[in-house]
């Protein structure tokens, strides 16, 4: 169990030694962008789809078959349309499921995983980690991994907490896992060592930004006062301008979508005209999140986890 750290009293009053102890416990350790990318890429592409479905309303204790029925659309049609694009660009990318929805939806899982994108973990029901025990986050964890080995066909090494709700108890629970890498955390454009208390884990981060999510530009709750603010152009404009920065640098461009958000009719092709856009720039290693881990990892020496990784597919360069 993390350490638990006296946080009572008035923040302006704590001790150097609280506020360091916060800061120290999952903080960015060294850099693990490398000097190459495989095949001479200029730049690596890990597209990530969530695949919440019904998981959102369902965490929420929410029984509307109204909303439920949003989170199916991402399985009925955001998926097919996802899959369709990706084999169309010959890209692999990776799929962080929720048990609940990997459950409700096992012949998707299969068919993903059989097109040689990642399967990789996204808590049991979509619940927030930090309204949970070390305990339960724990068993869910490993409960959740249990049923995507199970339907994917191989275990997870990569976990994405969901809405990156990445508790004080998590980095040690992925620790215990041996999983290869997390993506919640943001400290960087480019991946990096987890130091826990100053000390190096070997975890590797792969971090998201909100920046570069589907959900901020596209969510919507009608009781909440919660609308679409962006159209789908400018999210375009903003990916576009990610990547580029990525492509410029020799970075990661990592995006985070959602089938229920990027799978209807006006979004789709936003995702189909930035993938043309980065094949245009060239020289991209379009890869999932575990190949990109695997090859900063290796580029940097790190001893690997004790969950042994295995890719599925091959690195692909264009
Ligand atoms: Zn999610």
């Amino acid at each position: 169990m993390s350490e638990k750290i006296d946080v009572t009293g008035k923040p302006w009053e704590w001790s150097e030694t609280t506020w360091r102890c916060l800061v120290d416990r999952a903080r960015a350790g060294r850099s693990l962008k490398p000097a190459n990318w495989p095949n001479g890429a200029r730049c690596a592409v890990a597209l990530s789809f969530d695949a919440d479905h019904e998981t959102i309303p369902l965490r929420d204790g929410d029984p509307s078959p109204m909303r439920i029925s949003q989170g199916q659309y991402g399985s009925r049609q955001g998926v097919p349309r996802i899959r369709a694009l990706l084999a169309r660009h010959s890209v692999p990318a990776s799929f962080f499921y929720p048990a609940v929805s990997a459950l409700l939806h096992p012949e998707e899982v299969r068919d993903v995983a059989e097109d040689g994108h990642e399967i990789g973990i996204h808590s049991w029901i979509h619940e927030k980690n930090t309204d949970l025990t070390y305990q339960v986050e724990r068993d869910l964890n490993l409960r959740a991994a249990d049923v995507l080995t199970r339907l994917a066909g191989r275990r997870p090494v990569g976990m994405r907490t969901a809405s990156w709700d990445f508790s004080v108890h998590t980095l040690q629970i992925i620790q215990e896992m041996g999983l290869l890498y997390d993506s919640s955390l943001m400290a960087d454009d480019d991946p990096y060592e987890l130091t826990a208390g100053g000390q190096p884990t070997g975890i590797i981060e792969l971090p998201p930004e909100w920046i570069r999510d589907d959900a901020v530009y596209f969510n919507m709750n009608r009781f909440a006062g919660l609308r679409p603010y962006t159209p789908p152009s400018s999210v375009e404009e903003i990916f576009r301008a990610e990547f580029d920065g990525a492509w410029e640098e020799s970075g990661v461009f990592l995006l985070t979508m959602h089938p229920h958000h990027i799978g209807h009719r006006s979004r789709i092709g936003l995702l189909d005209r930035l993938i043309q856009h980065m094949k245009s720039r060239g020289a991209c290693w379009f890869a999932t999140h575990a190949q990109v881990a695997e090859w900063c990892r290796d580029q940097a020496g790190l001893l690997p986890s004790s969950g042994k990784s295995e890719s599925r597919s091959g690195p692909s360069t264009r």
